[in-house]
């Protein structure tokens, strides 16, 4: 096992009718920004509760933060933080708005002439401080309520890029299962893939000899298997809705990821399709991650073979049968809830592979846990998926 330090301070308040909470958790004398996306939470009722809980404090509203949130919005809620002298922050959504809002909340208090560079000059600037806030998911995927990284889309540049700080964990994240049921299916569907996908991130690695966190890594992807399917099938399902809400949480809350090689060579190249066609982040996941198993299938052997038994019961074959049958079931558990798994399929077309690689061959990206996915590797993975 690698050395590792490792803490998580999110308090997190789990459970049915657990919205209202949130009055107790902000200084009574807050002066509160509520983040929000295009409207789903005035639709299902969230907004609503919010509201009623903070009716005694001062309250500012930001919505319209899109699905993939853009730089340009979230400059735009910098300048009403900064204009409102705003010093909490509340985001109420999915994963777009919560790492939207932390990094409104990092920006808003950046010295540098912009937040930008928390992605463009990522581990040489990093934010100092940031203002505090907290979480009401309404989502379960991203992980976003009890991590602290976020992705952010510039739209004049077509770049979807990360950062990651301690500055910007939620001092507490609310889960209220009950959210769920108001999800469309295409929703849910990206949650278990976005969900499963962290976890393999972190799990088919190589090498390092990591049993606990290999059974952890396994349980929740059990979970998933077993429970997701159960919530797509019947959205009121409390149980399942809430199994799948924590196993998204603890897919990415970094406890998994203790003392491990991490890939996120998916994640990476997944980025680079949502900032070009504007798919959804989940299934640009379900494209890449079955062409780094099948480009990576030397490298990650072990992992995969274990992987196939532990979670798929493959046991019969060669190993690269058995390699083959697993990436196989992958795809198709991407494919039972309806997330197809290949380049075409999205409409995407040849040139972007060329655009892309070319991308990386610019930044000198080195993806995967043992650095060797480079520009070329990168163009082989995503021609495997045509
Ligand atoms: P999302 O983009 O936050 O939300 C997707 C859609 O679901 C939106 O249209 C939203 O509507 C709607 N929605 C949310 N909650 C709902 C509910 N309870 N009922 C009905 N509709 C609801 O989706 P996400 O998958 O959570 O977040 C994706 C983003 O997170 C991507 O940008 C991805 O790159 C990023 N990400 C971050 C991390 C991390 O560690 N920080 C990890 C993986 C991915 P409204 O807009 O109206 O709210
Ligand atoms: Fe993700």
């Amino acid at each position: 096992m690698y050395n590792f330090e490792y803490r998580n301070p999110v308090k997190i308040i789990f459970g049915k009718g657990s919205i209202p909470k949130v009055a107790d958790e902000i200084p009574e004398n807050a002066k509160i920004l509520m983040t929000y996306g295009g409207g789903s939470i005035k639709r299902t009722g969230v907004y609503d509760q919010v509201k009623n809980a903070l009716k005694n404090f001062d309250l500012f509203e930001f919505g319209g933060i899109e699905p993939n949130p853009h730089y340009e919005t979230c400059m735009k809620a910098v300048e009403l933080i900064k204009n409102e002298k705003i010093d909490f922050l509340l985001a109420v959504g999915g994963g777009s708005v919560i790492d939207a809002t932390k990094f409104i909340a990092a920006g808003a208090l950046y010295p540098g002439k912009d937040p930008w560079d928390f992605f463009v000059q990522r581990y040489i600037i990093e934010p100092d401080k940031a203002i505090p806030f907290g979480a009401v998911l309404t989502l379960p995927a991203t992980g976003s309520e009890m991590n602290g990284n976020a992705v952010i889309t510039r739209i004049s540049t077509q770049e979807k890029l990360a950062f990651g700080s301690p500055k910007v964990l939620p001092q507490f994240s609310i889960l209220d299962p009950e959210c769920v049921f108001t999800l469309p299916d295409r929703q849910v569907a990206n949650g278990i893939v976005d969900a499963f996908v962290h976890v393999m991130e972190q799990y088919l690695t190589f090498p390092v000899n990591s049993p606990l966190q290999d059974r952890f890594a396994e349980g929740i992807l059990l979970t998933l298997v077993e429970e997701g399917p159960k919530v797509i099938a019947n959205r009121n399902d409390y149980e399942a809705a809430a199994n799948f809400m924590w196993s998204a949480t603890l897919a990415l809350n970094g406890l998994i990821a203790t003392g491990v090689p991490q890939d996120w060579g998916t994640h990476m190249i997944g980025h680079e399709l949502t900032a070009y066609h504007g798919i959804d982040h989940a299934r640009t996941l379900a494209i890449v991650l079955p062409g780094i198993m099948q480009i990576k299938r030397q490298s990650k052997k072990e992992k995969i073979l274990q992987y196939g038994e532990r979670i798929w019961g493959i046991t019969e074959g060669t190993d690269d049968e058995r390699i083959d049958k697993t990436i196989a079931k992958t795809v198709d558990f991407f494919e039972s809830m309806g997330v197809p798994c290949t380049l075409p399929e999205y409409d995407v077309p040849v040139e972007t592979i060329a655009k892309i690689k070319e991308r990386f061959k610019e930044r000198e990206s080195k993806l995967g846990e043992n650095k060797d996915i480079g520009y070329q590797e990168v163009e082989a993975i995503l021609k495997s998926r045509l």
